[in-house]
């Protein structure tokens, strides 16, 4: 039977075997790393049928990175807003500052059981180049981030964070040097490197099976949710909300949700400087069909397949394609997308920082920005989670020079 003609419902079974989610995803990879992939696909389906690996994952998951998070009721803020009930699912509380190291957990303890002695990663931001770094520091695993040149200046403090904790950080000169002139980087290594090498990917993107996997280790927020929100209120949310660059931290709090239809799904992408062409990094504001960097999804790109500059305040939301799930729950119709523009998120920053004490990381910004609109529209005895998918000290300095920017201009 075609995955292609089931309903959104069987979520369970997808991706179909060669990672298809629709007509999205699979596996668009030269030859050379097919034996690799398929390598990393049969050990990560035994390693989730072997309780030994479960129970490690679930060690390292409390003890090291810091589970369960809190999801706490925003009660100012809701106040403020005279609408639905928030609640913030605190991703920000993680070891490291944000839900990436959920996955690189999952990943690194993959990469031991395949006999991998050297771990190699792409980074944007920064921050699942710090989340591997420091796994990689914390099981002896010799480590590479590649990263974009201008990315390296722009996040400088987290060049410096990954250096501490022993990962060599190689600057990327190709291309636009940002994330997806690493990701070029990072595959022509591991090409060349997977016998002794694994390569992380840091979002539910790429070649199958990577964008199951990342969704899998990150399913954990949404489990959480579910359990804590019964625990608090004794009924599921309304509406929940996350931001969505690759799409990992969405898809991870969406997925134990898509078989309940009263649970609205919004994700929310980086609307920059508004939408037109070349301003900001809303993939289904746009964006089309195509292949990027082994799968097939929604990318932003010119009439001839150039893949076009994004832009967002964020740079962990600043990426041309978003993962192929995303693309298929889009065209199911079961997960709704918005963006937030760069100035709303400006502001959602300040708001959340003046009402609840709590700085956000700027992607997840764009979800408060989304709920400052919506709560208002919800009732009171309706319930809105957000995803804060990490936590803003990383982006305090951009934050004051934007700031500053925007009153000169005013
Ligand atoms: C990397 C990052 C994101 C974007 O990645 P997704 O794969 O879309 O989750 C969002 N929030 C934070 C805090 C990040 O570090």
């Amino acid at each position: 039977m075609s995955l292609m003609t089931e309903s959104p419902s069987t979520t369970g079974r997808l991706p179909d075997a060669g990672g298809h989610f629709g007509p999205y995803g699979g596996r668009y990879v030269p030859e050379t790393l097919m034996t690799a992939l398929l390598d990393l696909e049969k050990a990560y389906t035994a390693a989730r049928q072997d309780p030994a690996y479960e129970k490690e994952l679930d060690w390292y998951m409390r003890h090291y990175a810091g589970r369960p998070t809190e999801l706490y009721f925003a009660e100012q803020m809701t106040a403020k807003l005279g609408g639905a009930k928030i609640y913030l699912k605190r991703e920000d509380l993680l070891h490291t500052g944000a839900h990436k190291i959920n996955n690189v957990i999952g990943q690194v303890l993959l990469a031991k059981r395949l006999g991998k002695t050297r771990i190699i990663a792409e980074t944007g931001a920064g921050q699942h180049g710090v989340a591997t770094a420091a796994a990689c520091a914390k099981f002896g695993l010799e480590c590479v981030v590649y990263m974009g040149a201008v990315d390296m200046e722009r996040q400088a403090l987290n060049v410096f964070r990954m250096r501490l904790c022993g990962a060599e950080v190689r600057a990327v000169e190709n291309g636009q040097r940002t994330l997806k002139d690493a990701v070029n980087e990072a595959m022509r290594d591991w090409v060349a490197s997977s016998r002794n090498t694994h390569y992380i990917l840091g979002s539910a993107l790429g070649a199958h099976p990577f964008p199951m996997m990342v969704r899998d280790f990150h399913r954990v927020i949404g489990e959480e949710t579910r359990r804590q929100i019964l625990e608090k209120e004794g009924r599921l949310p309304d509406e929940m909300a996350a931001c969505v660059g690759g799409g990992s931290n969405a898809i991870g709090f969406f997925h134990p949700f898509l078989d309940d239809p009263g649970v609205r799904l919004v994700g929310v992408e980086a609307g920059g400087h508004g939408i037109t062409r070349g301003n900001h990094a809303a993939r289904f504001e746009g964006g089309r069909m195509g292949v990027l960097q082994g799968c097939r999804t929604y990318i932003l790109q010119d009439d001839d397949g150039q893949i076009e500059l994004t832009h967002s305040v964020s740079a962990g939301l600043d990426y041309a394609a978003i993962g192929p799930e995303h693309a298929y729950y889009r065209d199911a119709g079961r997960i709704d997308y918005g963006y937030a523009k760069d100035d709303e998120v400006l502001d959602a920053f300040q708001f959340l920082c003046r009402t609840e004490g709590i700085l956000p990381a700027l992607e997840s910004t764009h979800a408060i920005a989304y709920a400052i609109k919506r709560a208002p529209e919800m009732d009171p005895s309706q319930i809105l989670c957000i995803n804060l998918s990490g936590r803003g000290d990383k982006d305090v300095a951009s934050v004051q020079k934007a700031l500053n920017e925007r009153e000169a201009a005013s």
